[in-house]
């Protein structure tokens, strides 16, 4: 078979840590336990974009409950910049949620804000129920307390790209997840 060509980018990244094929088992792991949990229910799945629309892709090709599928927008700002930390959820969902069974699906649990305003807000819309899945979770960074029922990796305090994840909005298309070399963060807050 011909070698895949890689992506240059990759040279961009001090080491991986979770690879792409790691990355597939456990998202098929994942997807598995979603569809024993909603056997015979019809689910909403709601994606915080842009991060979670790789993620959420692979993941949803693999569900079997009837679906229909949302999208939502949050930004957060870095305490330097914005007081508070707290997270701007850009409410422009289409499809009616209430009454409805939402499966919230995110790139990373970091401090928690943003996962646990977004789902407040869905329960202020009347979901019948919210459940998350996250493909990382970095649970020593945790402000606001927040479990996420579907974690495919816990991964230590670092920060990430790829699978979704940028940095300045590059390297959202590298296939596995990994820490970049110092040289590029330049300019990071
Ligand atoms: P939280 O509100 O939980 O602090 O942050 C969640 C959001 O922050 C994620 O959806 C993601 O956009 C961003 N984020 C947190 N940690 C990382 C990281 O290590 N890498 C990247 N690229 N984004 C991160
Ligand atoms: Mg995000």
């Amino acid at each position: 078979m011909a070698r895949k060509k890689q992506i240059p980018e990759l040279r961009h990244l001090d080491h991986i840590l979770v690879s792409e094929t790691a990355i597939k088992r456990r998202v098929t792991a994942l997807a598995e336990q979603i569809n024993r949990a909603y056997r015979g229910k019809d689910l909403t799945v709601i994606a915080i974009v842009n991060g979670a629309i790789i993620f959420t892709a692979d993941l949803l090709r693999q569900l079997r409950s009837p679906l229909r599928l949302d999208c939502i927008r949050a930004a957060s700002y870095h305490a330097g910049t914005h007081a508070s930390g707290k997270p701007v959820v850009i409410d422009n969902l289409k499809l009616d949620i209430a009454g409805h069974d939402v499966l919230l699906v995110d790139d990373i649990l970091d401090t928690g804000n943003t996962l646990s305003a977004v789902r407040e807000l869905l329960l202020a819309k009347g979901a019948a129920t919210v459940r998350t899945c996250v493909l990382l979770d970095k649970k020593a960074r945790r402000v606001v307390p927040f479990d996420a029922e579907y974690v495919g990796f816990e991964i230590p305090n670092e920060f990430v790209v790829g699978y979704g994840l940028d940095f300045n909005e590059r390297y959202r298309n590298i296939p596995c997840i990994g820490v970049l070399k110092p040289k590029f963060y330049s300019g990071r807050l």
